[in-house]
């Protein structure tokens, strides 16, 4: 592979090579790479700001980043489309670490945009930014960013997520600025600091078992290994991963999207959906 060309810039094999190159790095020498991310960000900033879901991965965003500065601003943005156990989780959290926390909420929640936009494609980034993704996470967030005048963020993205945050670790590294956050724009230019970018997900629990943190017990409860929106329809196995864990609201989607006919076979114990006369591109925004 030559390079690969997104929004008219070309990556380089290079850059990818060097994402390998640090995914394959022990975990001390990833948490001295993301120290010093950190140190090298909020040494610049003087209003930084950790955004904290309440997942593993901004967890140890978080617990990183108190070393270095224990008044950070923290901001859990509440989608309203959380597990309650979530909710509960971040909120205890903030009380026992004593976190300059802050919790902010949407103006509309998730199944009034899915009626009026359509829910996300299970590959939610193919036709960018979707929807509620904007109304629920990235407007809130910026909203507080300008009202706290934010200059410095730091997230819990992580390459190996997904094939968007392999491209955005590719393109801008662990540390950037940016006038941007989604599809919103910035009032001016902030350091992006994703410190755990280059980690994965055993990293993540190899940390948090050796610094005994508090995890988030969806995990543990639901056999999951992502905690966001709940509702959610934009990633490959929704269905199945709802038919197990919130059968109830599984429902609810099929009946927004006219699916009438909902039957688990129960030899695969694969869900059969579809009376085909609705598929969800139908319902991309
Ligand atoms: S994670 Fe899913 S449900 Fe939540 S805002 Fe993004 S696309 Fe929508």
């Amino acid at each position: 592979m030559d390079g690969y060309i997104k929004g008219g810039e070309t990556l380089e094999y290079e850059q990818f090579e060097s994402i390998r190159r640090e995914q394959r790095k022990t975990l001390d020498e990833k948490i001295e790479t993301s120290i010093n991310a950190i140190k090298e960000g909020i040494s610049k900033s003087k209003r930084p700001c950790v955004a904290f879901s309440g997942g593993k991965a901004s967890l140890v965003a978080l617990h990183l980043t108190l070393h270095l500065k224990p008044d950070v601003m923290v901001l859990f943005n509440n989608t309203t489309n959380e597990f309650h156990e979530t909710v509960k989780y971040v909120r205890d959290l903030a009380r026992k670490w004593k976190l300059r926390f802050y919790e902010v909420k949407p103006k509309l929640n998730y199944w009034h945009i899915v009626k009026k936009h359509g829910f996300p494609h299970q590959q939610r980034y193919k036709f960018g930014e979707p929807k509620c993704c904007q109304i629920l996470k990235t407007d809130p967030a910026v909203e507080f960013y300008r009202k706290k005048h934010i200059d410095c963020v730091i997230t819990g993205i992580q390459a190996s997520e997904s094939g968007a945050r392999l491209l955005l670790t590719a393109q801008k590294g662990i540390i950037f600025e940016s006038e941007s956050i989604g599809n919103a724009r910035l009032p001016r230019k902030i350091i992006r600091i994703n410190p755990v970018c280059y980690w994965l997900d055993k990293d993540l629990w190899e940390y948090i078992e050796r610094y005994n943190i508090p995890v988030n017990p969806v995990y543990e409860k639901y056999g999951i290994d992502r905690c966001g929106c709940v509702a959610c329809t934009g990633y490959f196995g929704w269905e199945k991963e709802l038919a197990r864990i919130r059968p109830r609201i599984l429902e609810r989607i099929y009946n927004m999207m006219g699916i009438t006919q909902l039957k688990l076979d129960e030899e695969t114990e694969e869900i059969r959906v579809r009376d085909n006369k609705v598929t969800l591109d139908d319902f991309d925004s």
